[in-house]
């Protein structure tokens, strides 16, 4: 029988996940659906949309996912079979201690970060196991597309194309534009805190630092896309792959930016409105990137302005019998097709689906042992095979010797 599930989280990635979970429960993935998020009103709008565009209701709650009481309130009430954590990276630990006090599974789609430090690293919820595990609980963590897609990939391809892997470039490319002045495509604070980070990538078992966007290469996208200037960032998928992909040499992770976004970030950071320090305003605390985010468009609004491509997917140099072989492995997305479908924009549905389709291999049983997991450590097979059939179809092509980079 399908189960029940509890999705946390109503702003842009939130909705996508809301609309997909109805559209999987249609196929009897799902039970009852139930929406909550600290802005009631929030979850009722995408309530409404799914019920037009789906025909399925789905229930709506308030919750503060700060506050672990609060939050098993609720779980309790909804009893649900596990919850979806899509709220922001903030709440990751207290939605995990809820679910354990409750017993019910989880995941989400971003990695812990502490408010008042910009850094995310898996420690803290790697630091779950032992005690989901003797709970007989799963914690599947990342499952959006990068991190998410991207890991699953990088098992699909050790798993099918190539015996061993040397070196890893996951490329993520947002070729569309929403022709606002600076927007970001997710919510604006986690977004600039990661794009300002410090560098970083995996060479030979230690990480190399880089100053933030300071290594670009041009990479030339498929479908139409052409060439695009790319920037080496720090993501957090690269620290679970480079333990889990045996044999790794290097591992790295690029994402375009347009010169106009780079030009305002560097304007906005000179003048101290990325800093997440607390400053005196008029005798009132006030933590600039907050401010920042406040002001900056809601990414959940940029669905009818985004127009383009997006194409996120890894570059991958090993062997296979033992020739030297590259692959790269793919997923390209058009922002108005999404926003026809469900109302969002190319970012949101990006990640919605993942979020989905990992919530339904746990609800099947198929990616469901107890213990905190990072999405390569399942078997690839399952969900590429749901990402393709609700809404991102992917393709792995060779890259002759003479391409490579
Ligand atoms: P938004 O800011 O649009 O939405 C976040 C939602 O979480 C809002 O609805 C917000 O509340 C709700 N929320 C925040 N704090 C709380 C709280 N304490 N209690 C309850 N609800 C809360 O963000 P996005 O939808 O763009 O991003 C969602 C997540 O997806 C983020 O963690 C982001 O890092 C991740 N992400 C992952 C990607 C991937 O590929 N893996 C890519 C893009 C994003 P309210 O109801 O008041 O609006």
């Amino acid at each position: 029988m399908a189960v029940d599930i509890l999705i946390i989280g109503a702003g842009g990635v939130g909705s996508v996940v809301a609309h997909k979970c109805a559209q999987a429960s249609l196929d009897g993935a799902f039970g009852r659906i139930t929406l909550a998020s600290r802005t009631e009103s929030r979850c009722k709008s995408i309530a409404e949309s799914v019920k037009k565009r789906l025909g399925v209701d789905i229930a709506t709650a308030q919750v503060d996912a700060d506050n672990v009481p609060e939050l098993c309130a609720l779980i309790r009430a909804v009893k649900p079979f596990m919850v979806l954590n899509i709220a922001l990276p903030y709440q990751d630990l207290h939605i995990m201690d809820a679910c354990l006090e409750c017993g019910v599974h989880y995941l989400d789609t971003a990695n812990y970060e502490p408010p008042e430090k910009a850094k995310f690293e898996y420690k803290w919820q790697w630091a779950y196991q032992d005690r989901f595990r003797q709970a007989g609980l799963t914690a599947l963590l990342g499952s959006g597309f990068d991190p998410g897609v991207t890991n699953v990939f990088a098992a699909w391809v050790m798993k099918h194309r190539l015996d061993e892997v040397h070196v890893l470039d996951i490329i993520d490319c947002n070729a569309g534009d929403n022709g606002q002045a600076f927007a970001t495509n997710f919510n604006p604070e986690i977004n600039i805190r990661e794009v300002s980070a410090t560098g970083r990538y995996w060479e030979r078992g230690e990480w190399v630092q880089t100053e933030p966007l300071s290594w670009s290469m041009n990479y030339d996208f498929p479908d139409g896309i052409g060439p695009k200037k790319c920037y080496l960032m720090y993501h957090e998928e690269l620290e679970s792959l480079a333990i889990n992909l045996k044999g790794l040499r290097r591992a790295r992770f690029w994402m375009t930016f347009s010169d106009n976004y780079l030009r305002h970030l560097a304007v906005l950071k000179d003048v101290g409105m990325t800093g997440i320090e607390p400053v005196d305003f008029r005798g009132q605390k006030i933590v600039p990137i907050q401010f920042l985010a406040s002001l900056l468009p809601d990414p959940a609004t940029l669905g009818p302005l985004t127009r383009g491509k997006t194409c996120i997917g890894n570059v991958m140099r090993g062997v296979k019998d033992g020739k030297p072989k590259s692959v790269y492995i793919y997923n390209v997305c058009v922002h108005e097709d999404c926003y026809a479908e469900i109302g969002s924009q190319g970012i949101s549905y990006t990640t919605g689906v993942p979020a989905m389709c990992g919530a339904k291999m746990m609800c099947e049983g198929k990616w469901l042992a107890p213990g905190v997991w990072n999405m390569e450590q399942n078997d690839p097979d399952p969900f590429l095979e749901d990402l393709a059939k609700y809404g991102l179809p992917w393709q792995c092509v060779d890259i002759p010797e003479e391409e490579k980079f």
